[in-house]
């Protein structure tokens, strides 16, 4: 059973481990991120998991299965935070595996699989601008000079940042994971306001979206804004606006599978009053769970982009900023978590992940699942983030039955 004063305690002792200011301050690897770490590998074994770490510092957890020659049910999320985050971010996915496996032990239920409970490191891209780093050290994707690059805002490398805290940064290749899994399942809050609205306690996720991005430099005339009469301008902020709207219309005409657009930059030169805009560069972010979806969205906003700066008689180029693969959510996985909570008599919805997370690094190396709670408001990353003890709880039981099945021999979700 879940004990739900066990989890707010948890939950308790969590948002008193924080650097000052308002909200939870756990920037990775900072002494607050570091106590909170040392706390939650305590109730780790205290669960009865025998832990190890790796170069990265992620702290791996396994319990036993009957049969240890099976691959692990891999389970967990992170536990930093952004800078003035909230306290359910990242430690709600924790504080569920740690206390399914609690629960499994009261219960007396024993696992056929391993389990391995997983604290992934710097998920938050905060400090080192660069998200789930400790996922991708463990797929094998992050290079001893990748951690001499990445540096925070002093100016620190990651590099240096392990070694102070006695990890093996020289060995990051060591981290990389290679032991079969049968499963990955993550827990984490929704951040956003669709649960909330449609009043349903658990979403399940059907897979991360990724964004493509690319910067759309436009080139017209910069002439005096008074002595230029309107036929004979080259306006390229006017031909901007037709853009934004362009991408708004492509992404807003896709609705099945949903692409989203955003054009969230916008530089204007030179940029004062009395000169006709001559360049602007557009910042446009694309993302969807479906790669074929949102690179059609990204072909009609192209040839848009294309005649708009004809007709105005402008020039143009596109500079891609990055093109990143959505990561799916197991079918078969998404099925079984809809079947358990069907039978626990929970509403859901299928929803897809606007957010990163860990998970989207586990999903072409084991079939992978992701459950949603509500947050108020959907607020996250701010101090104002909220998930009730109840709604927490309502979503960890859910996890946890599905735990149970996932750690049975002979449950196929391949
Ligand atoms: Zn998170």
């Amino acid at each position: 059973m879940i004990n739900q004063e066990r989890l707010a305690q948890d939950f308790n002792v969590m948002r008193g481990i924080t650097a000052p200011g308002e909200g939870i301050n756990r920037l990775a690897f900072t002494d607050s991120d570091w106590e909170g770490r040392a706390y939650l590998m305590r109730q780790m074994e205290a669960a009865g998991l025998t832990l190890r770490t790796d170069a990265f510092g992620n702290v791996l957890g396994r319990l036993a299965g009957k049969d240890n020659s099976l691959p692990a049910v891999m389970c967990g999320s992170h536990s930093d935070s952004v800078p003035r985050g909230g306290n359910y971010d990242g430690l709600a996915g924790v504080l569920a595996a740690l206390e399914t496996v609690r629960s499994m032990r009261e219960d007396g239920f024993q696992p056929d699989h391993p389990i391995e409970v997983v604290l992934f490191m710097c998920e938050e891209s905060s400090r080192f601008s660069a998200a789930t780093l400790g996922s991708r050290a463990m797929r094998g994707e992050l290079s001893s000079e990748d951690l001499q690059h990445l540096h925070d805002k002093e100016g620190k490398t990651l590099f240096s940042v392990l070694k102070e805290r006695g990890l093996d940064p020289e060995n990051i290749a060591g981290a990389k994971y290679t032991q079969p899994l049968k499963a990955m399942l993550e827990l984490h809050i929704e951040q956003g306001k669709v649960l909330e609205h449609e009043g349903i306690p658990v979403g399940i996720v059907t897979g991360i979206a990724a964004p493509a991005r690319f910067y759309c430099d436009i080139h017209g005339a910069a002439d005096h804004s008074g002595a230029t009469p309107m036929p004979l301008r080259h306006d390229a902020l006017c031909a901007a606006a037709e853009i934004i709207l362009a991408v708004e219309r492509a992404a807003g005409a896709q609705a099945d599978p949903p692409v989203v657009g955003t054009v969230g930059v916008v530089d204007v030169t030179p940029g004062v009053m009395n000169v006709i805009p001559g360049d602007v560069s557009l910042g446009v972010d694309l993302r969807s769970i479906d790669a074929n979806a949102r690179e059609q969205v990204e072909q009609t906003v192209r040839s848009e982009i294309e005649a708009i700066t004809r007709a105005r008689g402008l020039r143009y180029e596109i500079r891609p900023v990055s093109k990143e693969s959505p990561a799916r959510m197991a079918p078969a996985l998404v099925d079984l978590i809809a079947a358990e909570a069907e039978k626990a008599g929970i509403p859901y919805r299928r929803m897809p992940s606007g957010a990163g997370h860990d998970s989207m690094h586990w999903a072409d190396y084991a079939p992978t699942g992701m459950i949603f709670i509500p947050c108020r408001d959907g607020i996250s990353h701010n101090p104002a983030e909220y998930a009730s003890i109840e709604q927490i709880v309502t979503g960890v039981q859910l996890y946890s039955a599905v735990m149970r099945r996932l750690a049975v021999r002979g449950e196929d979700i391949s």
